[in-house]
């Protein structure tokens, strides 16, 4: 018992003398064993999920451009792939109506209401609704963001993209984002409907059908989003001081 003890008190002894080296000893310039390299961030969308629809499909072709009669349905497809790849780089999560040229019903709401309840189940936090505009006059133009009247969050996602498209696309028309009455905008989360420009104006319509700009048109509608998600950052993180 007694030589236990006495074992017992050379390890305690031991012990502290070692803190109390540690706690005076000069700490060494590099540790002896290397530090783990720096974890790459995620990305300024990581654990942001994204459902990404490209407006009609199927027999629903949408709008279409005036001189070379393309459908609208295809040019939404197009940039939706894009901004997918966009968001992905960006670490988001993306969930997609659709990939390819289909439709989910020929009745136009019960179509909405299905990829409404992909946005619901895949649990997103914003939803994107890629659109192409077009008008009975040929000089309108120019990009527009839309979300819902009263909804403060999608007003401020609309305003974040708006800007971001006039900013890296610079369009001879600035529009600002507008409410607007849309069935794709009637869930709770912050949700836009973005149309990429007019099918009806000859010199929008030819950008809009070259890849090139489709994948600028996607870049600035994802810097609007990363935008908008780190002003959100922003705003919690001053709420919680
Ligand atoms: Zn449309």
């Amino acid at each position: 018992m007694k030589s236990w003890w006495k074992g017992r008190k050379y390890i305690l002894a031991a012990v502290c003398l070692c803190l109390l080296a540690g706690a005076v000893a000069p700490r060494p310039a590099k540790p002896a064993v290397p530090a783990k390299p720096v974890q790459q961030a995620q990305g300024p969308l990581e654990g942001v999920t994204v459902l990404v629809d490209a407006g009609h499909g199927g027999t629903d072709g949408g709008a279409v451009a005036r001189n070379s009669g393309t459908l609208e349905k295809e040019l939404n497809l197009k940039v939706a792939l894009a901004l997918r790849e966009e968001l992905e780089k960006s670490g988001a999560r993306v969930i997609m109506t659709r990939d390819t040229d289909m439709e989910y019903s020929r009745s136009k709401r019960a179509d909405l209401t299905a990829r409404l309840d992909l946005a619901r189940k895949g649990g997103a936090d914003l939803l994107v609704s890629i659109h192409m505009n077009e008008y009975r006059s040929r000089s309108e133009s120019g990009p527009q963001v839309f979300y819902r009247a009263g909804q403060a969050q999608s007003r401020l996602l609309a305003g974040a993209i708006q800007e971001a498209m006039i900013q890296e696309l610079k369009p001879s028309k600035a529009r600002s984002a507008m409410a607007g009455d849309y069935f794709i905008l009637s869930l709770d989360i912050p949700s836009v409907l973005v149309e990429c420009g007019f099918l009806s104006n000859p010199a929008e319509e030819k950008l809009l059908l070259t890849g090139d700009y489709q994948r600028r048109v996607a870049q600035a509608i994802r810097d609007g989003i990363v935008d908008y998600v780190s002003l959100q950052i922003v705003e919690t993180n001053s709420a919680n001081d």
